[in-house]
């Protein structure tokens, strides 16, 4: 078997260019002066927000994409209120950003700018030389889920590199991706939080619990003291109070021999103490809540796939914090589950296939 000390060292070694490497957010800078120069000659009310890995991660990953969005000034005062999901809201959204994909490409006639209207959110996608970027509009729900997620993984920095380890993984194996992919990058860092926040619940009962002497709460994993992560109000998060670029994060190598145990154990409680089949990942509340609570049952989706052409699935699910009925991981139907939880077992005993 593994040592987690090994499975560490593999992870660090694999991901070996991001330590002390030129990691920054000076490509998001670059890229969102050149989005908000053309957002301008279209829509100069409007301001540009990033979100995604690189606000979440607090750098910019090599091979990411870059994730805008344009919000009115109106959506940024009412920081903390939803966002509209009708046919209206999303008329104009596909008004500005068809103005926005015209004036993008008439600056760059080099890039590819694709224009994406049916989709549950509007987006234009751009491939630029160097860098590729997401644009959407009117839209605060990418900022708030960003930010919560920033603000959980920079509560315990060691903690970004499950995040950082658990993604890559996810690629390497085809798991990742909207079209054909089971969850999104964004779906598995939710599985992290929500790992980092419940992993001594469903546990055996005589774990140490103790406060830590910063206050907050250490476990015992193993007989080593791992620091628990706190719960944020997801209500809280307010796009008044968040930055439009997010600013720069360090990247610190964490002990290779807590990564590794913390990738273990991410796998044992997904694969044999979180209770798949009955519950919810959620990081809208404090307790555990089951699927029937939200009404994400088979009967509805059933009802659903009868009426709808997308296919939603509630085999595995995971509740989005500011979308309102949403499971993130709606695409992943009975077998693609059932895949999935082989991908578990086999990244569990190879080190994320790096050993
Ligand atoms: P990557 O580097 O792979 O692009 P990322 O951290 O930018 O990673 P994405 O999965 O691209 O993550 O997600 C960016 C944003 O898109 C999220 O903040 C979220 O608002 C939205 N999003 C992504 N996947 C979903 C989903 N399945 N359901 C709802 N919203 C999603
Ligand atoms: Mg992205
Ligand atoms: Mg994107």
């Amino acid at each position: 078997m593994l040592s987690p000390a090994a499975i560490g060292k593999a992870i660090l070694d694999h991901h070996a260019s991001l330590i002390g490497a030129d990691l920054s957010v000076k490509r998001v800078h670059d890229a969102h002066s050149l989005v908000k120069n053309s957002l301008d000659s279209v829509a100069p009310d409007l301001k540009l927000y990033t979100f995604g890995s690189s606000t979440v991660f607090g750098f910019h990953e090599p091979k990411s994409d870059v994730d805008f969005v344009a919000l009115r000034q109106e959506d940024i005062v009412d920081g903390k209120g939803g966002d509209s999901t009708s046919q209206l809201a999303k008329g104009l959204q596909t008004q500005v950003l068809a103005k926005l994909a015209a004036s993008v490409r008439q600056k760059n006639v080099q890039w590819a700018v694709e224009e994406v209207r049916r989709a549950r959110v509007p987006v234009v996608k751009v491939k630029a030389p160097h860098i590729d970027f997401d644009i959407t509009a009117h839209r605060r729900n990418g900022v708030r889920n960003s930010a919560l997620l920033r603000h959980y993984l920079t509560q315990v920095p060691e903690n970004r590199w499950l995040s950082i380890a658990i993604k890559s993984w996810s690629k390497r194996v085809g798991m990742n991706g909207p079209v054909g992919g089971y969850l999104t990058s964004y779906g598995f860092n939710i599985l992290v939080v929500y790992y980092l926040l419940h992993r001594r619940r469903h546990e055996q009962p005589e774990v140490e619990q103790k406060e830590g002497q910063d206050g907050a709460a250490s476990a015992s994993v193993d007989g080593k003291q791992q620091k628990e992560l706190t719960f944020i109000d997801k209500d809280t998060l307010d796009v008044s109070l968040i930055p439009p670029i997010p600013e720069y994060l360090a990247l610190e190598p964490p002990n290779p021999e807590t990564l590794g145990e913390q990738v273990l154990d991410f796998f044992d409680f997904y694969l044999s103490r979180f209770p798949m089949e009955s519950h919810v990942i959620s990081l809208s509340h404090k307790e555990p809540i089951t699927k029937q609570s939200l009404n994400w049952t088979k009967t509805a989706e059933d009802m659903k796939n009868n009426t709808s052409m997308e296919k939603v699935f509630y085999r595995l699910c995971i509740e989005d914090p500011y979308e309102v009925n949403l499971n993130v991981g709606r695409n992943v139907s009975p077998f693609k589950f059932d895949l999935m939880k082989k991908h578990f077992v086999k990244g569990r005993a190879t080190a994320l296939g790096l050993l």
